[in-house]
């Protein structure tokens, strides 16, 4: 009879690690309950589709397909080089800015270490603390948010990393430049501080931190950005991070070498320029953002005031049952009891129309 354990075997991190939920695709939900119109709000993607210069220039690049993607990912490069006015040697290409995350824990993080967050922050920081048996520190919140002040303190001679999100998924809360600013200047040059910034490009113009111009005189910065939210590649995978040379570098080294395929470098490249499709991605998200938040109000629903593309609504201690019941009505959202947040459900912004079929369905079975 084989004795053969695989837990026994695996690293002792990984042992405890709950898998990555992510949000339900809509052919499942077709598949298990025989719907045809299901709308998907479940993962804060683009819902203005793919941007129309992205499909050309895909269906340009199909040819060289059987030719490996170019490794160090040159032209991306430097277009983002250019774009935040660093030395191409400070980007770091990720296979979704999941990769860089991940890329980033396993250069600098050991099981010696620990690694500060906060709580409700995105999961996918402790997922990587724990596989590397590094130890997860998980600051209470503050009004849903980080609390910086908490963080600081949190901190100590084994701190080896920090994770940021800012704005924050799932709550969607965000710190001023100000804030961040005094927290970078604070936290020690032992500690990598990772300034993940997915939704960017959603917060006004005039309230974006600088902060890749911070990474100059702090080299322990490093700014996480992805192309699978306001840019509307989610599907191709593509992210980056603006370092120091010097931590570029050693990112490098355990980096797969195409981690980025040659398709989602192309489409990364051409969205970057392709500035009326994220004008356009920002505005229908605002007037989705507004269309949600009136209707919470009408209901009397209590909301965590957003800066990104979703709105995480307080539906009560029903939530489970109520995500379920608006699977059965074709509208997938995304519980986050995970997160610490069980009477609430997180509603990516969609089309008006998609937005409405979630306000009709809360409607029908809310009353
Ligand atoms: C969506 C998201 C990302 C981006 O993930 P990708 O791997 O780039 O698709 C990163 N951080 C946070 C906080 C997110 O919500």
């Amino acid at each position: 009879m084989s004795t053969f354990n695989a837990s026994e075997l695996a690293n002792p991190g990984v042992r405890q690690l709950q898998p990555y939920q992510a949000g339900k695709p809509v052919t499942e939900l077709q598949r298990e309950l025989g719907l045809t119109k299901v709308v998907k709000l479940a993962s804060n993607e683009n819902p203005l589709g793919l941007s129309s210069k992205v499909k050309q220039a895909l269906a340009a690049e199909l040819a060289d397909l059987p030719r490996y993607p170019d490794a160090n990912g040159y032209y991306l490069k430097s277009r983002l080089a250019e774009l935040h006015g660093v030395d191409i040697k400070q980007i770091t290409l990720g296979n979704g800015s999941n990769d860089v995350l991940e890329i980033l824990a396993r250069t600098f993080v050991g099981p010696e270490h620990q690694v500060v967050f906060s709580q409700h922050a995105f999961v996918v920081y402790p997922l990587v603390t724990q596989a590397i048996g590094a130890t997860p520190v998980a600051v209470p919140a503050k009004d849903y948010g980080h609390d910086l002040d908490a963080m600081l303190a949190a901190i100590n001679e084994k701190t080896r990393m920090v994770f940021i999100a800012n704005p924050n998924n799932p709550t969607g809360t965000f710190l001023t430049t100000a804030e961040l600013k005094a927290f970078v200047e604070k936290v020690p040059e032992h500690v990598i501080v990772v300034l993940d910034e997915a939704y960017y490009e959603y917060v006004p113009e005039a309230e974006r931190a600088p902060s890749t111009d911070w990474v100059a005189e702090h080299s322990n910065l490093v700014v996480s950005r992805t192309f699978s939210k306001a840019y509307g590649l989610a599907g191709l995978r593509a992210g980056y991070a603006v370092s120091h040379v010097d931590v570029a570098d050693l990112m490098n080294r355990i980096r797969q070498p195409f981690n980025m395929n040659s398709l989602s470098l192309k489409a990364a490249e051409v969205v970057l320029d392709d500035h009326d499709y994220i004008q356009r991605s920002v505005e229908i998200n605002r007037q989705g953002m507004q269309q949600l938040t009136e209707f919470c109000e009408q209901q009397g629903l209590n909301y965590i005031p957003s800066y990104g593309n979703f709105l995480t609504i307080e539906v009560g201690d029903d939530a489970a049952e109520l995500y379920q019941q608006l699977l059965h009505e074709g509208v997938i959202v995304r519980p986050v009891a995970g997160y610490q947040l069980p009477r609430h459900l997180r509603v990516s912004i969609g089309l008006p129309e998609e937005n409405d079929a979630f306000i009709q369905a809360m409607k029908k079975l809310r009353g």
